[in-house]
């Protein structure tokens, strides 16, 4: 096991991350930047070291500040977190160049997942079923309309390098497709140095459902369930559920089996999440995350097994925690991401928290970094903290979840916290009825009270 784990990471997922360490008897060491000094992370942590100034590329992207806090406190594992880092294949790659371990998959991987055309294709000869669309990556000059005419409008634009959303647009018809690439092509080599771009097929009422899975790294792996996180403003997740209201265990057992044998033949290490589109009853593959996912918690809650803390286990050589028939899935579980933004018109709002109280009570969990009289810096995600309620039964949980959003008070700034206790109301929420563009067409239509 390792004696020392250096958190790459601030907010919410760094506290999540030492956590765990503290259970395994494990010494943390937090990074920060100058914004984020007075941070819960680097209060709980047993050292702290300032790795630069507020900008992330200096600070928490700056490889060569967090190789010297390596070197100056001793640790010998790092923990990415998500975003940052978490799956920056040549940073992989340059902590095992200095004896550092670091906690997520193997290099190869992560750069194979991380190319979306590359990724696609994996999925493929490894069985998994994909979104019907170009097989590589098609420029302006190709013959970009014979294969969307093949694959059929309306056709989504995605880039290869792609992430959070960016670098996608829809093309209705034929007329909009060259705009539609040269855009999406653009915003890629903005937003990731990479303007290569695929065509797929625009799915118009999918859900998004994800499988969870964990694998040793020689050969052995299992699926953890799905997680549906089809509730999503500007492709971004909002409130992730698990089990899906619409996946019965035949399917779930169906698809989970087919990831966790793909898993199993790649020889996958740590936790992952296949990411799908599922309509009419078919799944289609978009992409793999290789690292913790921010939305883990509700797979934790229904089943009982610490995500990262198997993740620590399994990096430093450990096995599977579980068998695949071991697994149980007990109850349901809702997390609500709630950001520091207007929540009617998603401006960020920054600042000072000047009276926090979270909810309580059986059932109800909250991962967040933030206490009273916390300023929240303008720097980064406007995440305030996750509120994840697990109950016996969906019914259950959203009667919980109503009652634990009334209960939660952050003032000082503005939150999505309204638009969680509209949408916990709503019968088309309660009724589990919604694909991944009804949120959208919602906030295009509703009266959200502020308060
Ligand atoms: P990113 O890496 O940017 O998150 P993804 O490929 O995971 O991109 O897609 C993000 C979201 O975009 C999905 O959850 C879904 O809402 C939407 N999306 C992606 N592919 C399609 C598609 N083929 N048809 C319809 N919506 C899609």
């Amino acid at each position: 096991m390792f004696d020392k784990i250096l958190i790459a990471n601030r907010g919410e997922i760094a506290l999540r991350v030492l956590r765990a360490c503290k259970e395994l008897g494990i010494s943390t060491v937090a990074i920060h930047s100058t914004a984020d000094a007075d941070a819960m992370h680097v209060r709980l942590a047993d050292e702290s070291v300032c790795i630069g100034p507020p900008p992330s590329k200096d600070s928490y992207l700056n490889i060569p500040s967090l190789l010297a806090a390596c070197e100056i406190t001793g640790a010998d594992a790092v923990h990415p977190g998500y975003g940052f880092l978490s799956e920056n294949a040549r940073f992989a790659e340059i902590l095992a160049d200095h004896n550092l371990h670091f906690i997520g998959p193997k290099a190869e991987h992560i750069r194979l997942m991380g190319d979306k055309i590359e990724a696609k294709k994996t999925a493929k000869r490894l069985g998994i079923p994909v979104v019907p669309g170009s097989d590589g990556g098609v420029g302006p000059d190709d013959d970009a309309m014979a294969i969307a005419k093949e694959i059929g409008f309306p056709v989504l634009v995605k880039a290869a390098a792609g992430g959070g959303g960016r670098g996608m647009k829809v093309a209705h018809t034929a007329d909009d497709l060259a705009l539609a690439i040269s855009t999406a092509g653009n915003e890629a080599k903005a937003a990731f140095g990479d303007a290569s771009v695929y065509l797929e097929k625009y799915l118009q009422k999918p859900r998004h459902i994800e499988i969870q899975v964990l694998g040793d790294g020689r050969g052995g792996a299992i699926h953890l369930g799905e997680r549906d996180c089809s509730l999503q403003r500007r492709h971004q997740k909002v409130w992730e559920e698990s089990p899906s209201p619409v996946i019965s265990p035949e399917a779930r057992a169906r698809i989970g089996g087919i990831c966790a044998k793909a898993m199993q033949d790649m020889k996958y290490l740590g936790v992952g999440t296949i990411e799908f589109l599922y309509e009419d009853g078919e799944f289609y593959f978009i992409e793999m995350n290789t690292r913790i996912q921010v939305e883990h918690p509700v797979t934790e809650m229904i089943t009982g097994i610490d995500l990262v803390l198997e993740q620590i286990r399994i990096a430093a050589g450990g096995d599977l925690p579980v068998t695949q028939d071991d697994i149980v899935l007990n109850g349901h579980a809702i997390e609500c991401r709630i950001n520091a933004e207007n929540p009617v018109t998603f401006r960020p709002s920054p600042g000072k928290i000047a009276r926090y109280h979270p909810p309580g009570g059986l059932g109800i969990r909250i991962d967040s970094a933030v206490y009273q009289g916390y300023t929240i810096p303008p720097y980064y995600d406007s995440l305030v903290g996750k509120l994840i309620v697990h109950g016996k039964t969906r019914g259950e949980c959203l009667m919980r979840l109503r009652r634990a959003l009334d209960e939660m008070v952050v003032d000082g700034i503005e939150t999505t916290l309204p638009l969680f206790r509209a949408l916990v109301r709503e019968p088309a929420i309660i009724d589990g009825d919604y694909h991944i563009h009804w949120l959208e067409q919602y906030l295009a239509g509703a009266q959200l009270e502020s308060r």
